[in-house]
């Protein structure tokens, strides 16, 4: 690409800082801010120095649009430019936006639309994988579009590329709004679309009153094409066949009468042979918080919204986190009840997860033994001989997941293909053979042994200092950016996110961390609340407000996520600290 040659002396210089002399920007262009203005003045910055890009800040006037110039790179190698349109009347109709749900999913159609007319374009605009999810970059408002689009303004070197600059600003962009009006539009794969993902919500929001935790439909395709692709596999993949004993059927509003697996709340194993689809079911549990686009296989694959992985996270740092339950007596005489630690062991934040996921409020787990502190989740009569109780400060799992459900209502959902143990506190057991499904509940109880559950006191509840979490640099200024799918850049903390497996989109990272940000600059977090009475407040303010509540100002896209992985971000903040326990 010639426009990304540049000469090396004209490069943004270390640190990228604003201050120190340079020249001062120029001033937004005044009088007549129309799209004929504005064609007609990126032509003549032809082979301006590229700063001059900057006095296109501000709104254009397009006729049935306004463009809103919102930041502008300082150079052709900074991050793109960032560009608003508005489009007030795009003749959407009210059935397509009049309810939440519609409106998210019109939204998310349109914008897969906008991402498809912008290919071939420098104008990029952010859209979901295989979930339908309320994101920054493309809002239905009351029968209008509001759209977020990232351009790479053009140069040739240092110069404005004023003739490329125009097409894309003045006629990629008037294209695509006529590409989303609605009398452009296959309509009726509009509708479709909300229609599926309304059946996804009416079914889930549905678990609890028929006392499920999940539901998985018979026909879905769970596999994927790879380890890393989300598609589903087209060649191969056997369809998902209930038990009879498990099935139920349920009545959608759109697709009818649909039959699938039920499963219930309490202790849920999932067995079977190595490479029978185990991690795979419980894959498609853990995504069925969320709502898939149609053809994706897993539309009607729904899990509690409230439903957390848990899994073992060596290394991770935890903030005085109620593990009693789990950790008694640790060798260094540190007190469980508010442990800390920089450094946690495999099973040692194992337990913090589980603790802090229902710190938040879930009360539905998920586990795989793949991924899992093994000494956490069970200790065999052998071990309990060697190593007697007062050297182990470990309580397994396996002793605290009945007393969870008892007496916590939090269901477990559990992969665990290496050990009989957990038959003795299961409610049903499902094995996996060859892909297919089978109710083994009644045998496992044969092979039970009768065990004796510990206590399970739920942990107390933390309040957090809102100071520790500040997204300001040393030097001042607001920092919140992801890098890759791996870390969140939090004003100085760098925090790891590759063990929050539930993070579907990476635009959910950036988002948790403007979620930590308006935690504390909305006064959720005010150093009174608990952690969970935070995100309640939190929660709140977003059902009102929508996901741009997270970032207006933001320079970025970005998309909203759940409490859950806003809770799990906090806690894995460097700075955190804890005021007092609850
Ligand atoms: P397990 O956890 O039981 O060892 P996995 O869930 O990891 O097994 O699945 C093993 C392999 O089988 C994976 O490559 C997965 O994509 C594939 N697979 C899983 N479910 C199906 C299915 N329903 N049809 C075809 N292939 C499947
Ligand atoms: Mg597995």
């Amino acid at each position: 690409m010639n426009s990304r040659h540049g000469d090396g002396r004209g490069r943004r210089r270390g640190g990228g800082g604003r201050g120190g002399g340079h020249r001062p920007e120029p001033e937004p262009l005044r009088g007549v801010r129309d799209d004929a203005r504005l064609s007609e003045e990126l032509l003549r910055m032809d082979g301006a120095s590229y700063g001059r890009y900057k006095s296109l800040r501000g709104d254009w006037d397009f006729g049935d649009f306004t463009l809103t110039v919102q930041r502008v790179q300082a150079d052709p190698f900074a991050p793109p430019s960032r560009v608003r349109v508005l489009v007030p009347d795009s003749g959407v109709p009210e059935s397509a936006w009049g309810d939440p749900v519609r409106r998210r999913a019109t939204a998310d159609y349109l914008g897969r639309r906008a991402h498809r007319l912008l290919r071939g374009s420098l104008l990029r605009i952010d859209t979901g994988g295989q979930e339908v999810i309320e994101r920054s970059s493309c809002r239905l408002t009351d029968g209008g579009i509001d759209l977020r689009i990232g351009i790479d303004l053009p140069g040739h070197g240092r110069r404005i590329d004023g003739r490329t600059a125009e097409r894309e600003l003045c006629r990629t962009l008037p294209d695509l709004v006529d590409g989303l009006d609605w009398e452009e539009i296959d309509v009726e794969e509009a509708v479709a679309f909300a229609d599926s993902v309304a059946d996804a919500v009416t079914l889930r929001s549905g678990l609890a009153e028929r006392g499920l935790v999940a539901f998985v439909a018979d026909g879905a395709i769970l596999p994927r094409r790879s380890g890393v692709s989300d598609e589903p596999m087209t060649r191969g993949a056997v369809p998902f066949s209930s038990p009879e004993s498990l099935r139920v059927s349920v009545e959608l509003p759109h697709r009818g009468t649909v039959s699938g697996m039920g499963v219930p709340e309490g202790i849920t194993l999932i067995v079977g042979g190595g490479f029978h689809g185990k991690s795979t079911l419980l894959h498609a549990l853990e995504r069925g918080v969320h709502d898939h686009v149609p053809g994706d296989g897993r539309e009607l694959v729904v899990t509690r919204q409230d439903a957390v992985k848990i899994r073992a996270e060596e290394g991770r740092r935890v903030e005085r986190v109620d593990v009693s339950p789990f950790v008694r007596n640790l060798p260094t005489g540190a007190d469980t009840g508010e442990f800390r630690t920089e450094n946690a062991s495999g099973s040692t934040s194992q337990a913090a997860n589980i603790c802090e996921a229902v710190e938040a409020g879930s009360r539905t787990l998920l586990v795989d033994e793949d991924s899992t502190a093994t000494n956490l989740m069970i200790r065999d009569e052998r071990m309990q001989a060697l190593v007697h109780g007062d050297r182990e400060p470990l309580v397994p799992f396996i002793d605290l997941v009945r007393p969870l459900y008892r007496d916590h209502g939090v269901s477990t959902v559990l992969v665990m293909g290496g050990s009989g143990d957990y038959f003795d506190v299961a409610d049903q057991v499902i094995m996996l053979d060859a892909y297919h499904p089978h109710d083994v509940s009644e045998r496992a109880r044969e092979l039970a042994r009768a065990r004796t559950d510990a206590d399970f006191t739920p942990p107390r509840a933390r309040v957090v200092d809102p100071a520790s979490v500040d997204d300001t640099t040393s030097r001042g200024r607001g920092r919140i950016k992801r890098r890759d799918t791996d870390v969140l850049v939090f004003g100085e903390s760098d925090v790891d996110v590759r063990a929050i497996e539930q993070f579907v989109d990476p635009g959910q990272i950036t988002g948790a961390g403007l979620a930590l940000r308006e935690l504390v600059r909305g006064g959720h977090l005010d150093g009174t609340r608990t952690v969970g009475e935070a995100l309640d407040s939190l929660e709140r303010a977003l059902d009102g407000e929508g996901v741009l509540l997270l970032g207006a100002d933001f320079g970025g896209d970005y998309v909203l996520p759940r409490r859950y992985e806003i809770a799990a971000v906090l806690n894995r903040l460097r700075t955190l600290r804890v005021l007092g326990m609850r």
